[in-house]
């Protein structure tokens, strides 16, 4: 199932999105459940609650805005630094010079604040030269946790996977290279689109699929999940050690190589630049830069 959060006619909505992808149905769900978009529904579905009735019939995907799934995620998102092996390689010189490639003992975690979360076809805004100068994407298959817990094995995680989405981890390379924590240079407002929609892991199997990348129609991201560092299982184990972990967390898993940072000479985001990720099997989000 694909479970979008949309505005219509000036109000939020939580919906079931068609196979093809052009339509979507609202769920009859209250004002303050939907202000969460798919939050309560997630909570409801990890407990056990049938899916609460249609409260329309079908509309246009395209008559409608999309959201992030969570658009306020209620707490910061899960990041994963260099955890695929091609991306590790590229930024060796610059973010991860201080230890071997592919030696690491246990994964790079950070997180971004939920207030830089924006839609699946909203803009970015560049925040300026004199706060960066270095805006760079990283195109990232996201877990949606579902069931809770702490202490999570690797045999057990999956059970814990609700579904999946698309995000770009949008980054001020300059900041996360000058302060030893990344949160800040990861964090800036409207860093984080996200979407189109939440895909159940009962339809996808996020460790087979495929994350793509493009900046201005020219391909510069193209990685299987199979190529990750640290799988989703080791993440969600790793995460939760001493950690409890709540429905609608979300954890973005890393981006493969590719980056504006890796290139050489490197090239970072201008303004007008258009940044389309696609994940194989959930869908793609395109945003202007700005
Ligand atoms: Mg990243």
């Amino acid at each position: 199932m694909r479970i979008a959060t949309f505005i219509h006619h000036g109000k939020r909505h939580v919906g079931q999105v068609s196979a093809d992808g052009l339509q979507v149905t609202a769920f009859a769900l209250s004002d303050a459940q939907a202000a969460s978009g798919a939050q309560a529904l997630i909570e409801a579905m990890v407990s056990g609650h049938a899916l609460p009735a249609f409260s329309g019939p079908p509309l246009d995907i395209a008559s409608v805005k999309l959201e992030a799934p969570l658009p306020l995620p209620r707490r910061n998102v899960w990041c994963v630094g260099r955890n695929y092996h091609a991306h590790a390689k590229e930024l060796q010189a610059s973010v991860f010079k201080d230890s071997n490639t592919d030696a690491q003992a246990w994964p790079i975690v950070f997180t971004k604040v939920p207030e830089c979360v924006i839609g699946p076809s909203d803009d970015v805004q560049l925040p300026g030269p004199d706060v960066s100068e270095q805006i760079d994407y990283e195109a990232e298959l996201a877990v949606i946790i579902g069931l809770g817990g702490k202490n999570i094995s690797q045999a057990d995680a999956m059970k814990h996977v609700f579904g999946y989405t698309v995000v770009n981890d949008v980054t001020a390379r300059d900041v996360q290279m000058r302060h030893q924590q990344w949160d800040m240079g990861k964090s800036f407002d409207t860093f984080c689109p996200m979407g189109p929609w939440i895909v159940t892991a009962d339809e996808i199997d996020g460790r087979k699929t495929r994350v793509r990348c493009w900046v201005n129609g020219e391909l510069r991201q193209d990685g299987p999940t199979e190529n990750m560092i640290f799988d989703i299982p080791t993440l969600i184990e790793t995460i939760s050690r001493g950690i409890t972990l709540y429905p609608g967390d979300i954890i973005a898993t890393g981006t493969p190589a590719g980056v504006g940072m890796g290139l050489k000479p490197p090239r970072y985001i201008n303004k007008g630049d258009v940044i389309r990720v696609e994940i194989e099997g959930v869908g793609s989000i395109e945003n202007r830069f700005v």
